[in-house]
């Protein structure tokens, strides 16, 4: 069998690897069953943890990209958004436990801080737009354009 810690071939049924000194348990009338091998949770498994400061760094990006659409950081929210999001999945892709909760809150923070800046940013355009186009059609905008610009259409 193939041991999952280190991904060498090691004896079916083994009950340490001789490569990384895994400890494996086994469901009871499985033995040769390689793909119900259980990892015992130990030192080695703890060691190979992705450091929780990456969570926590996902969990303050997704505040800040949520609070950001809030006071107005413009394009820095989307920023603080993605960063969350990437940081989140690379904590989780690694094997992170122990700040999972941290990194998901974060990544889900950071997809409702990016969702929320393209929600306002595209009605921002169409308001913009709408106002443009009404002010055009009822010819106000040539007189915005001179009583505040200057500028005779
Ligand atoms: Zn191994």
């Amino acid at each position: 069998m193939i041991c999952p810690t280190c991904g060498k071939e090691i004896e079916d049924g083994a009950l340490v690897c001789e490569y990384c000194n895994q400890e494996f348990t086994y469901e009871e009338e499985a033995v040769e069953d390689a793909a119900k091998v259980e990892v015992v949770e130990d030192d080695a498994v703890v060691a190979n943890q992705p450091s929780k400061v990456l969570a926590i760094i996902a969990l303050v990006c997704g505040i800040l990209s949520l609070a950001g659409n809030i006071i107005g950081l413009g394009i820095l929210s989307p920023v603080f958004a993605i960063a969350s999001i990437v940081l989140a999945v690379v904590y989780m892709k690694k094997g992170g436990v122990d700040g999972k909760k941290m990194a998901k809150i974060g990544m889900i923070l950071g997809i409702v801080g990016l969702v929320l800046f393209v929600i306002v940013f595209v009605v921002s355009l169409v308001v913009g737009i709408g106002l443009v186009i009404f002010a055009t059609a009822t010819g106000a905008l040539e007189d915005i354009l001179w009583e505040v610009f200057g500028i005779r259409m």
